[in-house]
């Protein structure tokens, strides 16, 4: 079992992103847990069902390399992975940075839109 947490803004379709939500879901439905450690809003408001698609919903205030690091303290796996963007390049966040500071491993969002897992 993996873990997956995705960034919102310009990572899922949702929010201008390239990663569509059956992508998301398909992980699901493969045994993966999932979750969400980004701008949670447009995920509440536009996803009636999340509570069904996703274990875990963040940061929630903290900082994400912060989220991640505890996140993965209590939710052992065999591969946690931050899905996401590169500051500057692909979006507005530094998912890239959070992800190597928390020690989990980095997917870019267009990465992960064309079947990188
Ligand atoms: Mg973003």
């Amino acid at each position: 079992v993996k873990v997956y947490a995705f960034d919102v803004d310009e990572t899922l379709e949702i929010s201008g992103g390239p990663i569509r939500m059956a992508q998301v879901e398909e992980l699901r439905t493969r045994g993966h847990v999932i979750g969400i450690c980004g701008n949670l809003a447009p995920v509440l408001l536009k996803l009636k069902e999340w509570p069904n698609v996703f274990s875990f919903i963040g940061p929630i205030g903290l900082p994400k390399e912060d989220f991640l690091r505890r996140l993965r303290q209590v939710l052992p796996a065999e591969d946690h992975v931050m899905v996401g963007n590169v500051l500057g390049v692909s979006g507005a966040s530094d998912d890239k940075g959070a992800a190597e500071r928390s020690g989990w491993r980095f997917i870019k969002e267009s990465a992960f839109a064309i079947g990188d897992r």
